[in-house]
């Protein structure tokens, strides 16, 4: 679509942002949908900026990610309230000039996870970050048994605290047990695709491994649990659902998701 005085500017923040796909999808998204809007990333270390630049500009949606996704919350008009229990924000709505803040890694995550039977299955989460935090929080109000493992011990151990689940041992100790396992760390995403966050000998075929990352689709974890027999789900499925939801809360409509998936798939490969 032609951009015009009308176009509305919706923005990615964050910093770095080198490696970000949210332009790539979402400004697709408008063109599919005759959406007079664009999408650009804000690369900025400053959240106090970023907020000034929403408002006076004004920015209509912002897609928030590292390192700012805690540092926001401060700085809104209102924050929702899963965002609030998880303790981060991922999506800024600016409605005529009150901010209101959202978390939908959630939704990506339950977008991730649909068809999967989650009652009562003991998942381990790798990782205790910001989008650990939204794992845990829709795989308990799904009925998981959770089990967290973090490099740093006392981010599990608070995570586990506030939603309820064990700090997972050594990795080599959990055995066969887990059913479900989630890297919500960045281990093997690009460049350093060579790496995986959990060894391929413990990996067992009745396991489903969710893989965050989406970049690479198919991280080093993801064909280690192919090789082993394991179903694997990719970071994609849970982007997509997470940057649709964005709109969704900005535009109030809905979409399927597979074209959205297919388009960064293709684009990784080029
Ligand atoms: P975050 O808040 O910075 O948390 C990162 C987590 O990974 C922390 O628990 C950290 O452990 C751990 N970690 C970092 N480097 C590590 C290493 N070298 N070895 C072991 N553990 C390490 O980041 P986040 O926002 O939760 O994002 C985590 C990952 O999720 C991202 O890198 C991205 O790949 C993925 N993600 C995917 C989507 C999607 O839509 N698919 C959306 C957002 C994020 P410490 O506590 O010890 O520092």
């Amino acid at each position: 679509m032609e951009k015009t005085v009308k176009t509305k500017l919706t923005a990615v923040f964050g910093y770095p942002l080198r490696h970000t796909l949210s332009p790539l999808l979402h400004n697709a998204f408008y063109e599919q949908h005759n959406i007079n809007a664009v999408m650009l990333a804000f690369a900025n270390p400053d959240i106090k900026k970023l907020i000034e630049a929403m408002r006076t500009l004004p920015i209509y949606l912002a897609a928030v990610t590292i390192p700012h996704k805690q540092t926001i919350m401060p700085y809104l008009d209102e924050v929702d309230a899963a965002a609030r229990v998880i303790g981060a924000v991922n999506t800024v709505i600016n409605r005529e000039g009150r901010l209101v803040g959202y978390n939908t890694d959630v939704i990506g995550i339950v977008g991730a996870l649909a068809g999967v039977n989650l009652k009562d299955k003991k998942v381990l989460i790798l990782g205790a970050g910001g989008v650990a935090r939204a794992a845990a929080y829709h795989l308990k109000n799904a009925g998981a048994k959770l089990f967290c493992w973090n490099r740093s011990l006392g981010a599990a151990q608070s995570l586990m605290r506030e939603l309820g689940g064990e700090v997972a041992p050594a990795l080599e100790m959990l055995g066969q047990a887990i059913d479900i396992i989630v890297n919500a760390t960045p281990v093997g995403m690009y460049p350093k695709t060579d790496e995986s966050p959990f060894p391929f000998e413990l990996i067992q075929k009745h396991q489903v491994i969710l893989d965050l990352i989406y970049n690479p689709a198919e991280t080093r974890l993801l064909s280690d649990a192919r090789r082993a027999g394991a179903t694997v789900i990719n970071g994609i499925k849970m982007f997509v659902a997470q940057a649709l939801a964005q709109e969704a809360l900005w535009l109030r409509i809905e979409n399927g998701a597979a074209k959205y998936e297919s388009l960064l798939v293709d684009y990784q490969r080029k």
